[in-house]
């Protein structure tokens, strides 16, 4: 049976880590912590071999439907679940309904079910399909169906208690199906606080679900552009406050390190990925310090985050609905792309990283192999962005355990002021 171990709460921060839990029941998952991000399966344009070669690699993979509900017959036909079929096998699955980096498009979703967007376009998911796609990949956790269609500015407080009837309604529909079910033996199910900005329906949503069954918790509807931060502090904290401490507590597309930061504190476990992967997306490397000894990095903060880059935004709006729900630089990280800067760089993009491509590359090279289009740049990028935000969760429990959290905050957020 999954064990939830805390071995400290300071100020609201859980540190810990939860024990014998997943398929295999063997693994182990620390938290504060982050989910390994991927699409259709698999890292971001990585291969095994090369994603075994980052440092702290998270042991929990979060695969979502958008990238993966169009292959579940052929999974299903398969037999042996989503983690043989891709070769993922050795980690611990979560599934979740939609994809972090991905703004979903709102207005789609009906009564008996939700929508996802795949290649192919709209895939309609009621309660049946959603769980017939849920057997055949077999994962460890998954998230139940939702309805968390409440981030825009103009939902009416009718939609959003609509939500949180909806996916209370599914969550007792799927745990009926999960409850009789052979193949979903080994998986457990995550309920999902819906209830957008109104504290009144989240805290309803928070303790209807605590009502249930449930192995764990998501805290859907919180991204970066659906509220103000100060909204969503207070509403972490009020909802956080309702859930029992033995669960885990996962939030989605809450990625960017000061709000981690922020959820931390309000006392949220899990965190995804999708972060690393928009800024390798866009040509940018993170170049954020979490250390005292990053005096190297800080200078390099202090240059990135010197230009605002009026380009990127303008290039990004022409992307249309399907952007990244954070498709702008941030001044976490530096623009590679720029000419002028890096052409003629030769340093390594973070001379204190320990990463294969600071390793081995110069922001020069990164440079010309993201003007030719080169596919490596983006491999290269990758692996150091994910080594550096994987880095960064380390960082955050040894402050944690060390009573060095308010210090390492400040280190991380000194630019964002
Ligand atoms: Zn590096």
């Amino acid at each position: 049976m999954m064990k939830v171990l805390l071995s400290n709460v300071v100020n609201g921060c859980r540190v810990g880590s939860i024990t014998e839990v997943g398929r295999h029941g063997n693994r182990v998952l620390e938290f504060p912590g982050c989910l390994l991000y991927t699409r259709s399966g698999s890292a971001p344009h990585l291969t095994h071999d090369v994603l075994q070669k980052l440092d702290s690699l998270p042991v929990g993979v979060q695969l979502t439907l958008p990238t993966l509900a169009e292959q579940h017959n052929i999974v299903k036909d398969f037999q042996h679940g989503i983690g043989k079929f891709t070769g993922m096998e050795d980690f611990f699955l979560y599934c979740s309904v939609q994809d972090p980096a991905v703004r979903e498009a709102t207005g789609y979703n009906f009564n008996k079910g939700v929508s996802v967007w795949g290649s192919g376009g709209r895939i309609k998911l009621e309660v049946a399909d959603f769980m017939s796609i849920q057997k055949a990949f077999c994962p460890d956790w998954y998230q139940c169906l939702c309805d968390g269609d409440t981030v825009s500015s103009d939902t009416s407080n009718k939609r959003v208690r609509k939500s949180v009837d909806r996916t209370l309604n599914f969550l007792d529909k799927c745990l009926e199906i999960h409850q009789e079910s052979q193949e979903l033996k080994g998986s457990e199910i995550l309920g999902v606080i819906e209830g957008g900005d109104l504290l009144e329906e989240r805290l309803r949503s928070a303790r209807e679900t605590c009502k249930r069954p449930v192995a764990g918790f998501v805290l859907d509807g919180f991204q970066s552009f659906a509220m103000e931060r100060e909204t969503r502090k207070n509403l972490l904290k009020a909802v956080l406050e309702v859930l029992p401490e033995d669960k885990p507590r996962i939030i989605h597309a809450v990625s960017r390190p000061d709000e981690v930061l922020e959820a931390v504190e309000c006392g949220v476990d899990f965190f995804d990925s999708s972060f690393p992967y928009q800024v390798t997306e866009r040509g940018c490397a993170l170049v954020f310090p979490f250390s005292k000894k990053s005096d190297v990095c800080e200078e390099t903060m202090i240059q990135s985050s010197e230009h605002a880059s009026k380009e990127t935004t303008e290039n990004q709006q022409c992307q249309g609905s399907n952007e990244g729900t954070q498709s702008q630089k941030t001044e976490f990280e530096m623009e590679l792309n720029n000419r002028q800067k890096y052409a003629q760089d030769f340093r390594p993009v973070l001379p204190c990283c320990s990463c294969y491509c600071c390793q081995n590359h110069s922001r020069a090279y990164i440079h010309h192999l993201l003007q030719t289009g080169e596919l490596l740049a983006r491999v290269l990028l990758m692996m150091h962005n994910f080594h550096h935000y994987f880095g960064f969760f380390t960082a955050i429990r040894e402050s944690l355990h060390q009573g060095t959290f308010q210090e390492l905050k400040a280190i991380v957020t000194q630019r964002t002021k």
